[in-house]
């Protein structure tokens, strides 16, 4: 079991299953979503994400490629997003996990979209899309 809550706290979720592997997204409109240089992104089953607390407060952005990132509307946090065309899973942002993340980050991806202020320092798969 995952818990973790938004900025602000008004958001509270579990995850009642294990998470995937993580993975460092590069591209623009997760920059854009977390003002970074890149998102930390886990999928996990959408049936084992459950909001606890907090489900009016979170918001959906429905970009035009039917993805929507889920964020708290009083502080901003992201914290998931999903897509219409596989709707079982889910992404969260780990940086909103309170409980310990088992294993680390596996690879970065859409490096060909990185910001060119940004220096990836590690070892990692990089790839320039989605794998
Ligand atoms: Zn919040
Ligand atoms: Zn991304």
């Amino acid at each position: 079991m995952h818990k973790g809550s938004c900025l602000c706290g008004a958001v509270k979720y579990e995850v009642r299953g294990d998470l995937g592997p993580i993975v460092l997204c590069h591209c623009s409109r997760c920059r854009k979503a977390n003002g970074s240089a890149f998102a930390s992104n886990a999928p996990v089953a959408r049936k084992d994400l459950v909001v606890v607390d907090g489900a009016e407060s979170l918001k959906s952005f429905r970009t035009a490629a039917g993805v929507h990132r889920m964020f708290c509307q009083n502080c901003g946090s992201p914290i998931f997003s999903w897509r219409e065309s596989h709707p079982e899973m889910a992404r969260i942002r780990i940086g909103t996990l309170d409980t310990p993340v088992p294993g680390k980050p596996t690879a970065h991806i859409f490096v060909g979209s990185k910001a060119e202020w940004d220096q990836i320092c590690d070892d990692l798969p990089q790839h320039e899309g989605m794998p």
